[in-house]
């Protein structure tokens, strides 16, 4: 049962074991704990979503298309402190963007308030909540520690009818911020900490993005989740391995409720491990800090992880969904590496996107023997491994523009590109042999000098003549001045990503801004969003936000060359 043939897109058959949360759905549906499938994403509204959180999406999502189930979208907005606006529309553009589809089911867990109030009001009056007067330090010391049980709340003393009228009060707004709070009746002995008499309730004066100032006392997470999932008819309730010592707690507050009858019965928690990159910012605290120190342009500026980011910087919806397959679903924590993630978005733009010549440090290359006013429109097909993608003209003419790397006046041994007296091929053009170079006072080279075999058009010589280097370029007249921005890991890796204070170890090289590259002409009205491959040089990316009418600024999603191995 734990194996099934899955269709490859070659069309190979490859066996794949099922992970274990899909085991337990199977297990549910045969034996009858529940019909349908129901998921849910519950994200809190405090930031933008990053590269684990597309992992519980996709997860959530998927399995609840896979099984002809339900997938809710719940903003799990119960603590207002942290929680905006800017945020919860975020959040929904980048579920949208990965793809998945909650239909019409998007849910704050701030309308359930009155639930959530009536479920409390249950459990005093079953004697299994008591209004307590405790501090949070006096809390904290009351409960004990792992060897020892926790003392009793000198509040469970206290009447149901006084509890009532106390609830009442912190619900009206008499008590100030911190004064009481409301706590479940459990077992001050258990050796689960989590169920030493929680903390179900506070009092907050507060103002919601949602609910206003209707109320001043908010639930807490422990207590709010699993009504929330009640509520939705939620079968499946999926979240990160740091709650599986919660999940007593989640059982007990379902059954007490009356929601359920056995932990076994649904809603349930099933915990997996989350979703880490080595060497890489992903934690929303940490991202976030990253932000509102300045040292990012923003949550989606391109070095990030956040989705905004992702997508900004040219990663596909696609590739993300490739990664997070690759990286499996699993009970123990490992470590994903960002080489894997590239991996994944160089292998979905291979096939999808043109190949284009654009030089990113650019010399003059004046060919000498080409006619000085001549054009030519060179036809270039798009990409070689994908004719549907179709061709284009290019410009060539007498001055051209070649990287700068591409020039060496003495080359070490095993250099094949422009030297003097070697020819080389010009990418799609003809075989130029070099003659020269000039250079200014400081002994820059300006200006590089060949000549051309007019019979090598279309890069090969009707003599059969070889030569070991190819280089790209741009016609000087037609080309267009472009900026592009390369980048590299936010974090110094040598260093590791925190320092023993917890702040960050930044590289300060992360950033490259190149003012002066020149494209060929057809890379000028790319829209935002838009992604190419720059033949040598990588995958691109239109940028939304700084390119302007015929004036682009392109971000490198990713160079072309991975020592990534695929695991086996
Ligand atoms: P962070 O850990 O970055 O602060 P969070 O857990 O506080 O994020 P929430 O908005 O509470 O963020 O999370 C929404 C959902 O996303 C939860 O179900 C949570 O378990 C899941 N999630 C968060 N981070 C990851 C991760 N790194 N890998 C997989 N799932 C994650
Ligand atoms: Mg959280």
């Amino acid at each position: 049962m734990a194996e099934e043939v899955k269709e490859m897109p070659e069309g190979e058959k490859e066996i794949v074991s099922k992970n274990f949360i899909e085991q337990i759905i199977e297990k549910d549906l045969a034996e009858g704990i529940c019909d349908t499938v129901v998921t849910r994403f519950p994200p809190e509204p405090n930031g933008y979503l990053h590269i684990g959180h597309a992992k519980s999406i996709l997860l959530n999502y998927g399995l609840s298309q896979k099984y002809n189930g339900k997938f809710n979208m719940r903003f799990d907005d119960t603590n207002p402190t942290k929680e905006k606006i800017e945020f919860v529309e975020s959040i929904k553009k980048d579920i949208e963007w990965l793809g998945a589809d909650w239909e019409d089911r998007l849910y704050y867990a701030s309308n359930y308030f009155p639930q959530m109030y009536e479920g409390a009001v249950k459990l005093i009056k079953k004697g299994k909540a008591y209004v307590s007067d405790l501090t949070a330090d006096e809390i904290r010391a009351y409960r004990g520690t792992l060897t020892e049980p926790g003392k009793e709340d000198p509040g469970t003393a206290r009447s149901i009818e006084e509890n009532l009228q106390l609830f009442e009060d912190m619900k009206s707004g008499k008590f100030e911020d911190g004064s009481k709070v409301l706590r479940a009746r459990i077992d001050m002995a258990s050796p689960n900490m989590n169920m030493r008499d929680p903390v179900i309730y506070r009092v907050a004066h507060m103002t919601h993005h949602n609910t206003g100032d209707q109320w001043c006392i908010y639930p807490m997470y422990d207590f709010a989740h699993p009504i929330e999932d009640a509520i939705e008819g939620i079968t499946h309730s999926i979240c990160t391995l740091e709650f599986e010592d919660h999940r007593p707690l989640y059982d007990w507050t379902l059954i007490e409720l009356g929601y359920k009858n056995r932990p076994e019965e649904t809603p349930k928690q099933i915990e997996f491990a989350k979703l880490y990159l080595k060497d890489v910012v992903t934690g929303k605290r940490y991202i976030k800090k990253l932000v509102e120190d300045g040292i990012v342009d923003g949550w989606d500026d391109p070095r990030l992880v956040s989705i905004a980011a992702l997508r900004r910087r040219g990663f596909t919806p696609e590739s993300i969904q490739r990664f997070v397959e690759l990286c499996g679903v699993s009970k123990a924590n490992s470590i994903a590496e960002y080489p894997a993630l590239e991996y994944c978005i160089r292998e979905d733009l291979k096939m999808k996107r043109p190949r284009m010549m654009a030089v990113l440090d650019p010399v003059k290359l004046v060919i000498d023997n080409y006619p000085d006013d001549q054009t030519e429109e060179l036809t270039v097909v798009n990409n070689l491994e994908n004719e549907s993608l179709g061709s284009r003209k290019v410009p060539f003419g007498k001055e051209l523009y070649i990287e700068r790397e591409d020039f060496m006046e003495e080359p070490p041994k095993k250099y094949f590109r422009m030297f003097p007296g070697n020819e080389v091929r010009l990418m799609h053009a003809y075989f130029v042999k070099c003659t020269g170079c000039e250079k200014d006072a400081d002994g820059n080279i300006t200006v590089i000098h060949c000549t051309y075999d007019p019979a090598s058009k279309g890069g090969n010589s009707p003599d059969g003549r070889k030569v070991k280097g190819t280089i790209h370029w741009v016609s000087v007249k037609e080309s267009v001045k472009a900026t592009v921005r390369l980048y590299e890991n936010i974090i110094d890796e040598e260093k590791g990503v925190y320092n023993a204070d917890g702040s960050l170890n930044l590289n300060p090289n992360s950033l490259t801004t190149l003012t002066e590259c020149r494209l060929e002409p057809a890379l000028k009205e790319a829209k935002a969003f838009e992604s190419f491959q720059f033949v040598r040089q990588g995958f691109f990316c239109a940028d939304f936000k700084d390119s302007k009418p015929g004036e682009p600024v392109f971000n490198r999603i990713v160079s072309l060359k991975s020592s990534y191995v695929l695991p086996k």
